[in-house]
């Protein structure tokens, strides 16, 4: 089966990675709608909402908790829209979810067009930073607390 997604996870197309675990990769969109649009993407291949594994999805709930937090404390945002599509939306049929990143001049107008993200990621690095800075708080917590 030819999967973008299992591409991308085999790292046989190129990527903006931002996180990754045993579970899961988180990637900058290629076609974001705003600055900072990030997928967390499953590493094993499942098609859908309905086909994910409960563990798995309990996984992805708590770390979008904490990229949310992350990402609200780092980075100049109003909010953030968390989506995930099954069905006539989901255009690739790997499960992910969307994390998009809201700016408030944005806000009653329109998100933007779907842009290449070469041209809209300002806030990539500052993204990843964020989140790998929380991975290592993370870390040094757990050693405290074990
Ligand atoms: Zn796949």
């Amino acid at each position: 089966m030819d999967c973008l997604f299992c591409n991308i996870i085999n790292n046989k197309i190129e990527k903006k990675l931002l996180y990754s675990d045993d579970y899961v990769e988180i990637i900058m969109d290629a076609y974001p709608n705003t600055d900072g649009h990030c997928l967390i993407i499953t590493k094993k291949h499942y098609n859908d909402i309905l086909d994910i594994d409960d563990d798995v999805l309990k996984h992805i709930s708590v770390l979008t908790k904490k990229i949310s937090l992350s990402i609200s404390e780092n980075i100049n945002v109003d909010g953030i829209t968390i989506y995930n599509n099954y069905g006539f939306h989901q255009q690739i049929k790997h499960y992910h979810q969307h994390i998009m990143p809201v700016y408030s001049e944005q806000v009653g107008i329109k998100f933007l067009q779907k842009a290449n993200s070469n041209e809209i990621n300002n806030n990539y690095l500052l993204i990843k930073k964020s989140i790998n800075d929380f991975v290592k708080k993370e870390k040094i917590e757990k050693n405290i607390n074990n």
